[in-house]
């Protein structure tokens, strides 16, 4: 059986009614017939039946044994960075998504918990990353938004020869092109907000890992602290999760379509996705992933912050807006929204250069996309002769 047909028939029918929609729970507690004596729940933050069929889902799509679901994908990032104590140390990727770069530089560090910062898609700056005192890697891969490719099976036995856990957020490359978990991972991490809700319409986190020991002290902490997804969201995440097959093929195709029509275009510097080989790490990619995913990334010649402005204000399919993964096509500019809280020569170091431009793919005909984006070159190439028009004329008064 393929895996989207196991996962559609994987969602269980209501035993009580016969319902083939997950029934949602909107429901605090739950009756006990004498205390402690229950059905299996008795009080939602700690277990609700529609998060329980979301977790069991979201645990057999990433192959692990425990799927926990959180309000958010900064929740899920947090709830496993609760596993450290003070002393501990993280080595991370570098062009890590910026909400993960503020909590871990300006929550955990005032905790004493130290990271370190390396280019992970050279393994070996990640095994001269680590000290006798690390004790998580935290992978992106593809990263956001350069898409940068690190090698997971590589770094997860560095991780197991030095007694750490790796880590890593999949919310890019989704269980449907990646598994982090079979390639040696312990943990894998999701923003669902983006391709696995699918729709631009909720947000949410998981956390997935591979043995239950592990899931058990994250469900801990998750009781614990209480970022919770809701009965509704785990109901509406649910939803999303029963198309994402058909969704990430589509994304797939399109994107690479986009990336050709990037490469050949004059006034595009550099254009980055996995999926082309003249993409450094396409070999990894290839190995580890059955896809290269939806977003697209490039720069302008003209590498000014203007030019990229110039662009992500003119297109018209492609709408303005942080987050990524929905069915409505997306542009960003990283230096500008999403990337703004991490310092500007650190930006740039890690590749996010100030004409950088993020396309997230959404699921639109490849063709009217490539149109929109054919238009907004002519829009920007105007203005830029009519600036340089008015620079020689300037001149000529001058003279
Ligand atoms: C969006 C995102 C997050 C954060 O998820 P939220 O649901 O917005 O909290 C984490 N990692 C990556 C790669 C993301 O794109």
């Amino acid at each position: 059986m393929s895996n989207a047909t196991q996962l559609i028939h994987s969602i269980p029918v209501d035993a009580l009614t016969g319902a083939i929609s997950v029934p949602i729970y909107q429901t605090s507690t739950f009756v006990q017939e004498a205390p402690g004596v229950n059905k299996g729940f008795d009080y939602s933050r700690t277990n609700n039946p529609t998060r329980a069929t979301l977790e069991k889902l979201v645990a057999q799509l990433e192959n692990g044994a425990t799927g926990l679901a959180f309000a958010s994908g900064l929740a899920a990032i947090d709830a496993v960075l609760k596993l450290l104590k003070a002393g501990d140390e993280i080595v991370a990727v570098d062009d890590i998504y910026g909400g993960a770069f503020r909590l871990f530089t300006q929550v955990y560090q005032q905790f004493d918990i130290k990271v370190t910062f390396v280019d992970t898609s050279n393994v070996e700056n990640v095994f001269n990353a680590i000290t006798p005192k690390t004790k998580l890697i935290w992978l992106e891969t593809p990263t956001n938004p350069t898409l940068k490719i690190s090698d997971i099976e590589a770094i997860a036995k560095v991780a197991k020869a030095s007694s750490c856990l790796l880590c890593v957020d999949n919310t890019f490359a989704t269980p449907v092109l990646q598994q982090p978990l079979n390639l040696g991972a312990d943990i894998v991490i999701h923003s669902a907000t983006k391709y696995l809700g699918g729709h631009s319409d909720l947000i949410a986190g998981l956390v997935i890992t591979k043995n239950a020991e592990l899931g058990a002290k994250i469900k801990f902490y998750q009781n614990a602290c209480g970022a919770i997804l809701g009965p509704f969201d785990s109901w509406l995440l649910i939803r999303g999760i029963e198309t994402v097959h058909l969704r990430i093929k589509q994304h797939c195709n399109t994107a690479l379509a986009v990336a050709n029509y990037l490469e050949q275009h004059p006034l595009v510097d550099k254009v980055f996705y996995p999926g082309l080989t003249s993409h450094p790490n396409h070999a990894i990619a290839k190995k580890q992933a059955k896809g290269f995913g939806g977003i697209v990334s490039f720069t302008l010649k003209e590498d000014t912050n203007d030019a990229a402005l110039a662009f992500v204000t003119n297109t018209s399919l492609f709408k303005l807006a942080e987050s990524l993964g929905g069915i409505k096509s997306l542009v960003c500019h990283p230096a500008n929204m999403t990337h703004k809280s991490i310092p500007a020569d650190q930006r740039r170091v890690v590749g996010v250069a100030d004409s950088l431009i993020r396309l997230s793919i959404g699921l639109e005909d490849a063709e009217d996309l490539i149109n929109d984006l054919e238009n907004t070159f002519s829009i920007i190439e105007n203005k830029l002769t009519k600036e340089q028009n008015v620079e020689v004329s300037d001149t000529t008064k001058a003279c």
